[in-house]
């Protein structure tokens, strides 16, 4: 790929070496954590492509859009509508947070005790590794936690398309008007910069696309609350991570081919071990590729993941958006609406996160939780301890992690996951 694709990443001006070095690591892991696995649906070869080319063909589908026009938006959180993006006629993709990047640099804008999430963000920028980043016409970050919100400050220094969004902290009715307002806005940016109006049926035709994408990551989900599991927690956070970089209406299509396959296994009672196995619902901060290292580490451990209560799993992807308004101010409303509903941590008071853990617990049939938390996430890890007290209170185990981007802690994390996992056995 490195041949093929080198002019490409030249003109991005990524820094070659160590873009180079980047591909090595996520191709080892991939092979290491992905291809290990058995018994993988055969459609899931497909995401096995997706992966292969995240750096190269993705980017240069891309790179062919930009030059026929259309703008390429880029964002860290599911806060960020992308009906409206399409809607003018744009693309919206994920920006990595999964991986650790030029700690030392980062730590010199950064002070050390800053998650690795917003660490990555930071890193893939200033070691010029992410081709998304550099393709991107605007980047929007949003108010969300206070480490992100402070690092957009020193982001905004380093690029000159940032774009930041204020988002409401609290489920009341001025967070919803204040959610409304700046979808207002964002929508007269988006159309600024691609001069395309944003029309009642652009609007509505975005809609169906995205509640299309999200309607089959729903499918995947319900075919995961049988038993035995059709399919890894691994492949399933996989389907749920590309989602964000793919072409909407392929990945759709894709992941339906692969939900067709599952429902045969169900109905032929294929199962993906040989024995029952403990299942895990893993809650928590979002995993953005290639960030594989509990799920990797829950499933070698003699356990299967059900559900990721998640931005990247069901907290992202859950609600559809109503598409019946009958003007493009009541379909801003039902965007408004459907995103309101997300209920990440940084939101007080969060009722509605602990009761969606229950509910997950109980739908998808999981025998225990576990909570995952980045070090020095303070919305997450503050959540974990009134999560882990609900669930007691349920008789339902809970393990509460707390980890990072690196490997130091693998084997002290197995250990304790496989406690755990035999706990629950
Ligand atoms: S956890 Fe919160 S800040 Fe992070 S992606 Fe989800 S909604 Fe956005
Ligand atoms: S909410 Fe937590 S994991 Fe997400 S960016 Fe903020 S500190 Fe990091």
């Amino acid at each position: 790929m490195t041949e093929k694709y080198l002019s490409m990443w030249k003109d991005l001006k990524l820094d070659i070496n160590a873009h180079d070095q980047l591909l090595k690591t996520l191709g080892n892991s991939y092979r290491d954590i992905y291809l290990a696995q058995n018994n993988r649906p055969g459609g899931i070869k497909y995401f096995d492509f997706v992966m292969n080319e995240v750096h190269g063909l993705r980017i240069k589908e891309l790179m062919d859009e930009k030059e026929q026009g259309r703008k390429i938006i880029g964002s860290f959180c599911v806060f960020v509508p992308e009906e409206i993006v399409l809607a003018a006629n744009a693309t919206l993709v994920g920006l990595c947070t999964g991986a650790d990047f030029d700690v030392e640099k980062v730590e010199r804008y950064l002070p050390r005790n800053t998650c690795s999430l917003i660490k990555s963000a930071m890193g893939f920028k200033l070691g010029r590794v992410c081709p998304y980043l550099e393709t991107a016409d605007m980047i929007v970050g949003e108010n969300t936690c206070d480490g992100k919100k402070k690092a957009y400050e020193s982001l905004d220094a380093m690029v000159d398309n940032l774009y930041v969004m204020d988002l409401p902290q609290m489920k009341s009715e001025k967070g919803r008007d204040l959610l409304k307002s700046e979808y207002m806005r964002f929508q007269k940016s988006v159309e600024e910069l691609t001069g395309v109006k944003i029309t009642f049926d652009s609007l509505k035709e975005a809609i169906k696309t995205v509640n299309d994408k999200r309607s089959a990551l729903h499918r995947l989900a319900e075919l995961r609350q049988s038993d035995p599991a059709p399919i890894s927690g691994l492949d399933a956070l996989l389907a749920n991570q590309i989602s964000f970089y793919d072409n909407p209406a392929r990945f759709t299509e894709s992941l339906n081919r692969i939900c067709d396959e599952l429902e045969i296994r169900i109905k032929e009672n294929q199962s993906l071990k040989s024995k029952k196995i403990p299942r895990i619902l893993i809650s928590g901060c979002p995993m953005a590729i290639p960030n594989w290292k509990l799920p990797w580490i829950t499933e070698t451990s003699g356990a299967v993941i059900v559900g990721e209560e998640s931005c990247v799993g069901e907290r992202g992807a859950r609600n559809l958006t109503d598409d019946s308004g009958a003007d493009r101010d009541e379909l801003m409303d039902a965007i408004t609406d459907r995103y309101f509903k997300v209920d990440c941590a940084i939101f007080t008071p969060n009722k509605d996160r602990l009761n969606h853990i229950m509910e997950m617990v109980k739908t998808y049939k999981a025998d225990g939780v576990i909570h995952y938390g980045l070090q020095f996430c303070q919305p997450y890890l503050m959540e974990s301890i009134p999560v882990e007290k609900a669930l007691e209170a349920q008789d339902i185990p809970c393990l509460r992690i707390e980890t990072d981007y690196g490997m130091e802690d693998a084997g002290q994390l197995k250990t304790r996951v496989e406690a755990f996992i035999e706990q629950l056995q």
